[in-house]
């Protein structure tokens, strides 16, 4: 068609663009005025996209990222063939936008049994883009300019950036650590906030706060206690909860993850948040969930319909199969709730003991899959650069790839610009790794232990 009327249009279109002021030097048609929005400054780097680019730049024993190196359990990739290989071809099409009605009828009678609510799967349940989609959705619809929410730091990185581009304020309060007695080792329990503390952020101009237990990076399970203190603010100041809950099954040593929305005047007032990457250990489906009121959730939906629409109905069909699996073995030893979290405790043992023993010393976490150790006594092999930009932690990171071959997180990467600091001197490991990949890692921090002992 084009060829057809080939010379007479691509002369009209060329005049056309030279008396537009373009020439065909494309040095000439660069544009002069900024193009970023406003709300993306400062929020350009990213800590993952940084790490992960270092992790396979160098040949490593990625400890870095949080996600498993082992496959989901074999329902779960089984139910994923069926439902890209099986006779109903329509699986391979859009399906109802807030969630795939298999998935939501079953999240819906899944979480009601856990909150002991009757959840409508159409209206109290709406399926994300991962988790991350989840949070963007909540921050989107619910924070207006100059609203405040406030994060438990240390925190999940991409709090504080979606929160400024929905053009909120984040408020920051940090959870502070108390040396244990008896030279114990360091639990994420030691790391508390303090009550005062926490009541003075909350204000008029609080919208929500922001709760991830188990906590990532620490593994922190708060208590009822805890949850309560909180609770009682939201409550004294109608604020909104964004309870992310994505390793709600990742709890260790008989802990109990208790969700916010059941305690007293927060079902109302609550958004929990659930991710399958995490729940069933494939992270790279990016299926994930919000469960709550439909006065909150409708306007989740507002944000979702006019962003991403919907989500894989493939993935969708085979998350709500795995769903059904474990349902009807709750709480029995073949469930994965129950025995993802057995297996992850031996794991998490295991590196415990491996960073104890060289002295780099961890701080045993109650949940997640993350494990933050001081890297105190290393410090000597890095040397500091006074006023350098740059948290230790973080150069300690890089430096520790690109010299010893072995990948983890900076914790400052969890606190914002001006707390950074105060805590620079940890890193965080991801435990949920095959056996042998936590004994090379393992390795190289024993051959590092002996080089600093006989240099
Ligand atoms: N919240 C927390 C606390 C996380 O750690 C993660 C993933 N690392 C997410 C949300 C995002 O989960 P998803 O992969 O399902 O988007």
């Amino acid at each position: 068609m084009l060829r057809r009327v080939g010379p007479s249009l691509r002369h009209f279109l060329l005049e056309r663009k030279n008396s537009a002021g373009y020439s065909s030097h494309s040095g000439e048609a660069k544009m002069s005025r900024p193009v970023q929005a406003r709300r993306l400054e400062g929020i350009d780097k990213n800590i993952w996209v940084e790490f992960v680019k270092l992790a396979a730049t160098y040949s490593t024993v990625n400890l870095g990222q949080g996600f498993p190196d082992f496959p989901p359990p074999d329902f779960l990739k089984e139910a994923f063939v069926r439902a890209l290989s099986g006779e109903n071809h329509m699986l391979h099409q859009y399906t109802r936008a807030f969630g795939h009605p298999p998935l939501v009828k079953i999240l819906a009678q899944f979480f009601g049994k856990l909150l002991g609510q009757d959840l409508d799967p159409m209206t109290n349940v709406m399926v994300t883009v991962g988790a991350y989609q989840a949070l963007f959705c909540c921050f989107q619809a619910f924070v207006d300019d100059g609203n405040e929410v406030i994060i438990i730091e240390p925190f999940f990185d991409c709090y504080e950036p979606m929160v400024k581009m929905a053009g909120g304020m984040p408020v920051f309060v940090p959870l502070r650590p108390k040396a244990p007695k008896d030279g114990k080792l360091m639990s994420s329990a030691d790391w508390q906030l303090d009550p005062a503390e926490l009541a003075s952020k909350f204000s008029e101009r609080t919208k929500a706060i922001v709760l991830n237990s188990p906590n990532n990076p620490l593994g922190k399970v708060f208590s009822r206690g805890e949850l309560e203190v909180i609770a009682d603010l939201c409550v004294k100041h109608d604020v909104l909860c964004i309870s992310d809950e994505v390793y709600e099954w990742l709890v260790y040593d008989g802990k109990e993850h208790i969700r916010i929305a059941s305690l007293q005047g927060m079902w109302d007032r609550t958004v929990i948040i659930g991710s399958a990457g995490k729940t069933f250990s494939a992270t790279g489906w990016k299926v994930g969930w919000t469960v709550g009121p439909n006065r909150l959730l409708q306007h989740l939906c507002t944000v979702h319909q006019n962003s991403v629409y919907h989500c894989a109905t493939v993935a969708q069909e085979a998350v709500a199969q795995g769903f059904q699996r474990e349902l009807k073995l709750y709480g029995k030893p073949e469930s994965y709730f129950v025995q993802l979290p057995k297996e992850l405790q031996q794991k998490r043992d295991w590196l415990i003991q491996s960073l104890d023993a060289v002295g780099m010393k961890p701080i045993i976490p109650e949940g997640t899959y993350f494990l933050v150790a001081d890297i105190s006594e290393f410090k000597s092999d890095v040397p500091d650069v006074p006023d350098s930009d740059e948290p230790y932690d973080s150069r300690f990171a890089k430096w520790m790839v690109k010299n010893k071959g072995l990948a983890a997180i900076p914790l400052s990467a969890f606190y914002c610009g001006a707390h950074k600091n105060n805590y620079n001197h940890f890193i965080r490991f991801c435990f949920a790794k095959e056996e042998a990949t936590l004994k090379a890692a393992n390795d190289i921090l024993q051959k590092w232990k002996r080089e600093k002992t006989n240099p």
